[in-house]
């Protein structure tokens, strides 16, 4: 299959007709091409995205809703098709998928309505003044997002920037291009104006950095790993420009003694294994009271030796194909560093060559224990299906294992005690608190991490607000 860049309303090829390999995780073998967009693509799209900004600002909300919400239809209607794409191109098992399409055609309808609702607000000073708050679009801004959930996470920016009034440059990531370019062909379906979105396919190094160093890209919205984020930042910075960055994580998972244990095991194996452990949010570090130790560390291995991996495309499996082969040799080094510091395997630790699929890029779902918090193991983000347990004793010691990471973007508390939920929720130094849960999203809810998980929250109206420039106008009595 070869992807084509969107610029202008219409699928073109990249100036240079240049194109890179396009792998199937699950097999390992080249399946398609996507453009190795450059300099004059990038151009391209923004003449187009210039020419076109200033219309759709002044096109009336409820347009904007038609048309964004006409995209989440589309969406809905091309479920399976989107799906299958996705699964091929990332490695995820296709149920996954399924679920993660219903959710980018959530964030199109989300951001549809938000379009219609999003308003200024007003000061009032007593007999002398009253202010407004004009929230104006910003221009041409970039969306740059990764490769572990495509459509997710690309729909997740694009929709808000345009529902703000914005045209976009969008780049999905090189290793997962398709869902980008199918839901080109549907904007295109559902009217959108040309030039309003245009996506350049292509390197993050290449044309994704001259996104970020192009003076005519006024806000930059990135998905992404933490050194990539440092990068991107430090590029932005002498330029003013606006940045969200969405970044890595290493994410604690507590489990105490009054828990729900059967309900925290089975949503453990979801945090911890979902997606192959390629989800920001993975709860990649297990913290255990000591008292129930025991009883978690058997009862998890069991249900993980029953998780079956292999061809994403069959509903049975739970677990698919790591996304490309750079990413399958970190995760397997991080085995071998984990190996090395004295961890002790509880399930998995080695690759998987599943029959029919040996070429692919399997890991077996691995549960580590024995490593103390200051260690590879538990302070880098791995990435992968992959987790560390570690027991605890009193509740300050869970909170300082917990805070204990440069990161802070997602923790889980399993506990039957409300004032022991609210102290930990208050105290968790992350920008996300889930109580007896995981993964449970209200698209209104401020999302984003602290630390070196990012700046910025999305979501909700937090992502209006950072797709418009405020500007406060007083009008004396
Ligand atoms: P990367 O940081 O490698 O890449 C993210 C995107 O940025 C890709 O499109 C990439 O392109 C592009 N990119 C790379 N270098 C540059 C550059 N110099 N300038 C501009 N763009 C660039 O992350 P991954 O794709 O490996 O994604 C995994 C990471 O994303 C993990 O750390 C994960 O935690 C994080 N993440 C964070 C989330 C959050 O909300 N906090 C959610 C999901 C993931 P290319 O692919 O071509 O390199």
């Amino acid at each position: 299959m070869r992807v084509l860049n969107y610029i202008g309303g219409k699928l073109v090829e990249p100036v240079s007709k240049k194109y890179l390999p396009n792998h199937q995780p699950s097999t390992g073998m080249v399946y398609g091409e996507v453009p190795d967009s450059n300099n004059e693509d990038l151009e391209l799209a923004l003449i187009s995205a210039k020419s076109a900004q200033k219309d759709w600002e002044n096109t009336p909300a409820e347009q904007k809703f038609k048309v964004l919400n006409a995209i989440a239809d589309l969406i809905d209607v091309h479920r399976e098709k989107f799906a299958l794409a996705e699964s091929k191109d990332q490695g995820k098992p296709v149920w996954l998928a399924r679920n993660e399409m219903i959710r980018s055609a959530q964030n199109f309808r989300f951001f549809a309505t938000t379009a219609m609702q999003f308003s200024s607000e007003s000061h009032a000073m007593e007999n002398k003044a009253i202010n407004y708050t004009l929230r104006q679009s910003i221009g041409v801004v970039g969306c740059i997002s990764p490769w572990n959930l495509p459509l997710y996470l690309f729909s997740w920016k694009i929709a808000p920037a345009l529902a703000a009034g914005n045209a976009v440059i969008a780049k999905p990531s090189e290793f997962t291009p398709v869902t980008a370019f199918l839901l080109s062909e549907i904007c295109i379906e559902a009217g959108l104006p040309a030039g309003v979105l245009n996506i350049v396919h292509g390197l993050g190094p290449k044309v994704g950095q001259s996104m970020v160093e192009h003076p005519g890209i006024k806000a930059i919205s990135f998905t992404g790993g933490t050194t990539t984020g440092k990068h991107l930042a430090a590029t932005a910075a002498p330029m003013f420009k606006k940045l969200s960055l969405e970044l890595g994580g290493k994410n604690p998972n507590i489990i105490f003694a009054d828990a729900d244990i059967n309900k925290a095991i089975k949503t453990t194996v979801n945090a911890s294994f979902m997606n192959q452990g390629e989800i920001c949010l993975c709860g990649s570090r297990l913290l255990v009271h000591a008292s129930i130790y025991e009883e978690v560390k058997a009862k998890l291995v069991d249900e993980v030796l029953k998780l079956k991996i292999g061809d994403p495309s069959n509903d049975e499996n739970r677990i698919g194909a790591i996304v490309s082969e750079p990413h399958y040799k970190k995760v397997l080094s991080y085995l071998e560093i984990a190996k090395n510091e004295g961890g002790v395997f509880l399930t998995g630790g080695e690759a998987v060559f599943p029959e029919g699929f040996e070429k692919g890029w399997y890991i077996a779902p691995t549960i580590i224990e024995g490593l103390p918090l200051q260690c590879r193991t538990n302070q880098e983000e791995i990435f992968g299906p992959v987790i560390s347990i570690m027991k605890f004793e009193t509740d300050q010691e869970a909170l300082e294992l917990a805070n204990g990471t440069e990161y802070g973007l997602a923790a889980t508390v399993w506990t039957s005690n409300l004032n022991r939920a609210h102290t930990l929720a208050a105290a968790l130094d992350f920008g996300i608190v889930w109580v007896n849960c995981w993964l449970l999203r209200d698209l209104r809810t401020p999302f984003g991490g602290k630390k070196s998980s990012g700046v910025g929250r999305e979501g909700g109206l937090e992502a209006m607000r950072f797709f418009t420039e405020p500007k406060n106008v007083c009008i004396a009595f």
